[in-house]
């Protein structure tokens, strides 16, 4: 039970009378001396390696389970484009509110987020897991954490920054968009335009994610009949333009989160995985693990430690 439950509870009377002081006030010190149960978030700019961490801990600290903040990766859709994690690359961990927002019209909103992350943490704690928010939507977590007085009363969080060389995490993005054009983003895209959802308000909804209206132009091109110089002239062009909007999308993260440092500095701890992103893709997958190990990991896994245990 918790300090509003206690209030909202038709049984409770205040007590005045001057011999119950007593009691009222061990009501009182147990409720604002109650133990908080313990909330991990992890922040970082897209690409900086969050949902890889998230996973780490949660595996190494069972039972976790992760709670998205990302607020794109919230629609149901675009699992490319949006880059989610894969099944394969959960490993098992459950994730909440990913791909879960099946109106791709709607926004989903700060509060839409408080509502469901705080009940999907609760269950998490009810079944004695560590609830692990990870994604890159700085204002969700902003209103979370600093907005939802239940949660501040019922939870401690530690705050884990995934904090990359922004040119090394440009340079990175970029091979990035590389990777998700062969996985087949362009098919996803075409096919969710041809799905009715081929409307040009680029506000709303999951229309918003980067990588969507960034291949209007060669959609229509292409649905129009446009000839091949045209086409792959304009596909280039929204290449390009998918690259520089991711950076400026990382640029923005990371300007948010250093705001939000300002506030939370005294439980909030930077890891540096530059060396990671610098490494990715040129040696083999083993030495990167040991990079990431050596770089991130270790260090994240003796903060969280000390944070739940000390
Ligand atoms: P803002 O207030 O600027 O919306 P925020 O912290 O709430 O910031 P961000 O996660 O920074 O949210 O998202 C801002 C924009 O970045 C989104 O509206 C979308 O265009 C793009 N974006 C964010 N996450 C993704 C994603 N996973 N895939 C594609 N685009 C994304």
């Amino acid at each position: 039970m918790n300090i509003f439950s206690v209030f909202a509870s038709s049984s409770y009377k205040p007590l005045v009378m001057s011999n119950f002081q007593p009691a009222l006030t061990t009501t009182m010190d147990s409720l604002f001396h109650h133990s908080k149960d313990k909330v991990v978030v992890i922040m970082g700019a897209t690409g900086s390696g969050k949902s890889k961490l998230a996973i780490d801990l949660a595996t190494h600290f069972p039972p976790a389970e992760v709670v998205n903040s990302d607020k794109i990766q919230m629609y149901s859709g675009l699992d490319i484009a949006t880059n989610k994690v894969t099944e394969e690359e959960c490993r098992g961990v459950p994730h909440h509110l990913l791909g879960t927002f099946e109106n791709p019209n709607m926004n989903f909103t700060a509060s839409d987020f408080c509502k469901q992350a705080s009940s999907a943490i609760g269950s998490i704690v009810k079944r004695d897991g560590l609830p692990i928010i990870a994604g890159g939507s700085n204002s969700f977590i902003d209103a979370l954490v600093n907005h939802t007085p239940e949660f501040r009363f019922n939870y401690e969080c530690c705050f884990l920054w995934v904090d990359v060389s922004l040119p090394v995490l440009h340079n990175s993005l970029s091979r990035r968009v590389d990777r998700m054009i062969d996985a087949g983003q362009v098919d996803e895209v075409r096919q969710f335009f041809l799905n009715a959802h081929h409307q040009s308000d680029y506000t709303r909804g999951i229309r918003r994610a980067i990588g969507v209206p960034e291949f209007d132009r060669f959609l229509r091109a292409e649905a129009s009949g446009a000839d091949e110089r045209t086409k792959r002239k304009l596909l280039d062009t929204a290449i390009a333009e998918l690259k520089v909007n991711n950076c400026n999308l990382a640029s923005r993260q990371v300007q948010k989160i250093h705001r939000l440092y300002n506030m939370w500095k005294r439980s909030m701890h930077r890891l540096d995985p530059t060396e990671v992103l610098l490494k990715n893709g040129c040696c083999s997958p083993e030495e990167a693990e040991k990079v990431w190990e050596d770089h991130v990991f270790s260090k994240s896994r003796r903060i969280i430690q000390k944070f739940l245990y000390e």
